[in-house]
């Protein structure tokens, strides 16, 4: 099959928005009227990014998920997107499955696929998503205030689980493994929270590299620090019921560090709370309050009895805590 008889097979179809889409040097977009357009790009790169053993249509669904995901963090709407794709070998059973899931997700959200790339190298997939938001509105990490209320969407850990799992350090239940499985390979990009936090959050991002490392990158964006507390973790929404029969410590390491979350993690003025709780049914998504923002630097953590985490958990040195 040669380069182009694959592009026309598994990656062209009409677009919904887009003036011109796959099959021409540039696709061509049309904005919309004074909207504010948001770009962002994520590559995922076999073995460090997905194990070679996963499922292509999840694969598909995951790379353009995980781009979906940032443009839920800024609250766009997302319009279009590009895929550049380098392939070791042409497999046809390998590209069915991996561009129904970049459809099936594509479809899901309403994104056309305008253009990309193919080449023969290792496996390594990069997106380029494109989506709009109101002047003003986009959602930043540098607008974090103190006193603001810290809030997760979805659960967390569960990813973090799955990839121990996969990684042999651990051994779980094979119903509990496909559900926790799916967080991982199939992660939900919060693109409807993510409009209905527009004019509510004041900082926001999303969860993939773990809870502790990303609220870092709004504190130090904000110039302010936080307090997280921990009794969630025994019990709310932000916590699966699977992730519920682990230990404490290990549910602390997986939620607190583990990464693959793909929530947002947003902060709101406390005189908020009614509209944040409704952003979080209109979206039909939980939303827990983890924490709050404070005026001093710094990142201070509360196991669920009240004590300083860093203490009581010294061995979680895989993380690094602020001083
Ligand atoms: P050029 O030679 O101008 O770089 P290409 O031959 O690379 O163009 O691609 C031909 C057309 O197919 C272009 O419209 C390009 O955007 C599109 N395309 C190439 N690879 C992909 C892909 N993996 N997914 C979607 N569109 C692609
Ligand atoms: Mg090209």
């Amino acid at each position: 099959m040669s380069e182009f008889d694959l592009i026309d097979k598994y990656f062209t179809r009409p677009t919904k928005h887009a003036l011109l889409g796959v099959g021409d040097d540039c696709a061509l977009l049309a904005p919309s009227k004074s909207m504010h357009q948001c770009i962002t790009s994520d590559m995922l790169v076999e073995g460090r990014h997905f194990l070679s053993t996963v499922d292509p249509f999840r694969l598909g669904v995951k790379s353009l998920a995980v781009n979906l995901s940032d443009l839920a963090a800024c609250g766009a709407t997302p319009t279009a997107f590009t895929l550049s794709l380098s392939i070791p070998q042409v497999d046809p059973n390998w590209l069915e499955g991996f561009s129904k899931g970049i459809w099936d997700t594509a479809l899901e959200f309403g994104v056309d696929l305008v253009g990309g790339d193919t080449t023969r190298g290792p496996l390594c997939i990069c997106i380029t998503a494109i989506g709009e938001v109101p002047p003003g509105d986009a959602l930043l990490r540098s607008g974090a205030l103190e006193g603001d209320d810290i809030y997760v969407s979805g659960t967390l850990g569960d990813a973090a689980w799955a990839l121990d799992v996969f990684r042999g350090n651990t051994s779980v239940d094979g119903e509990i493994f496909e559900r926790i499985r799916r967080r991982l390979e199939q992660p939900t990009p919060r693109v409807k929270l993510g409009v209905a936090l527009r004019g509510v959050a004041n900082a926001c991002l999303d969860l993939s590299d773990g809870l502790i490392g990303d609220l870092n990158h709004i504190l130090q964006r904000s110039g302010v620090g936080a307090e997280l507390s921990t009794e969630w973790i025994n019990n709310s929404e932000a916590i699966s019921g699977d992730l519920l029969e682990l230990g404490l410590h290990k549910r602390l390491e997986y939620v607190l560090s583990g990464g693959d979350d793909y929530e947002l993690l947003f902060t709101a003025s406390k005189d908020a709370r009614e509209e944040v709780r409704l952003a979080g049914l209109q979206a039909q998504t939980p939303v827990t309050c983890i924490g709050q923002i404070k005026k001093e630097k710094g990142l201070q953590i509360f196991d669920p009895k009240g004590g300083l985490i860093q203490r009581r958990f010294a061995s979680f040195d895989h993380f690094q805590f602020p001083a």
